[in-house]
């Protein structure tokens, strides 16, 4: 039997609400019999798990539905780890800006602070001079190596070696086309794949919530739970990235401190337990998470330059 989750005044109240048949969401008492949307709201007084249609929902109507929510869904988001998880789940839906809307805006502020900062270094080497030169056409040879890949052009012959032969016709397709495009595309893939990071994203969130889910499946919770948690965690994660763009080198570390700090507390707040399940519970998803990003960076990054 897991222990039960940590609990707030808030999330008592949304619970009382609930209990008592008033409106999840602002406590108002609800009239008999109930109707199907709170009068004084409009939030809908059914609440059941998140389905998918409330997903694709929140990518229409108006960005910010209520005044202050994103400042009060912020606060919530990085003081309190895991409650607007919590609230959320519990009921209390249109208070806050919803999870996926929240998601995309903060992803929107992160891809334009990695473009305006222009330090994208999944490759490492593709701003070598002869790299340029190669693509002039003034040096015949310039060949990438990254970890055992080895990419670019040998004495004017396209070279691909470490990669799966189907992959390397296909690299070698394309140059053969046009051998100043390929080394212009080898050259500014990393600028590329930022353009592919929403698309990336929308692949590894859904998977990571399916791993959340492995880590729990004692809690018998269904998988769209999962997946506002992993929204949620995103949301944070991307703001601390921001944040570890300001030019100040110690920020890195502590940034990536503040996310397993934050990721532990948040998962207690949410799943319970105690905080030795929790550790090697936020072990194995971190085990998970690098195992998929390895997986789908490298992928992205063949993708930008082969597409
Ligand atoms: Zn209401």
């Amino acid at each position: 039997m897991p222990a039960e989750p940590l609990t707030s005044p808030a999330l008592r109240a949304i619970q009382a609400a609930a209990a008592e048949g008033r409106c999840t969401n602002c406590e108002s008492p609800l009239p008999c019999p109930r109707p199907a949307f709170c009068s004084a709201c409009g939030q809908e007084t059914r609440i059941g798990s998140p389905t998918v249609a409330e997903f694709v929902q929140q990518f229409g109507g108006a960005y910010f539905s209520t005044e202050g929510a994103l400042w009060r869904t912020l606060k919530l988001l990085l003081l309190q780890p895991g409650e607007l998880t919590r609230q959320y789940l519990a009921g209390r839906r249109k208070h806050h800006v919803l999870p996926l809307r929240l998601y995309l805006s903060i992803s929107l502020v992160l891809l334009i602070v990695v473009q305006l900062a222009g330090n994208v270094s999944v490759v490492k080497g593709l701003d070598r001079p002869d790299l340029a030169a190669a693509e002039k056409g003034s040096v015949p040879t310039a060949v990438l190596e990254v970890q055992g890949l080895k990419m670019g052009i040998r004495d004017g012959v396209y070279l691909c070696e470490g990669l799966p032969r189907l992959l390397c016709q296909a690299v070698r397709e394309r140059a053969a086309t046009d051998t100043r495009t390929f080394l212009s595309r080898l050259r500014t893939a990393n600028e590329r794949m930022v353009s592919h990071f929403g698309a990336v994203m929308f692949v590894l969130l859904p998977l990571f919530a399916g791993c959340l889910r492995l880590v729990h499946l004692r809690r018998g919770m269904p998988y769209t739970e999962h997946l506002v948690f992993a929204l949620h965690l995103h949301s944070f994660w991307f703001v601390v990235l921001v944040l570890m763009h300001l030019p100040w080198q110690p920020l890195v570390w502590i940034g990536f401190a503040t996310m397993a700090g934050y990721t532990l507390l948040a998962g207690r707040r949410v799943y319970g337990g105690k905080w030795l399940q929790q550790l090697l519970g936020g072990t194995a998803l971190t085990l998970m998470y690098m195992a998929l990003l390895g997986l789908t960076v490298p992928l992205a990054w063949l993708l930008a330059l082969l597409a």
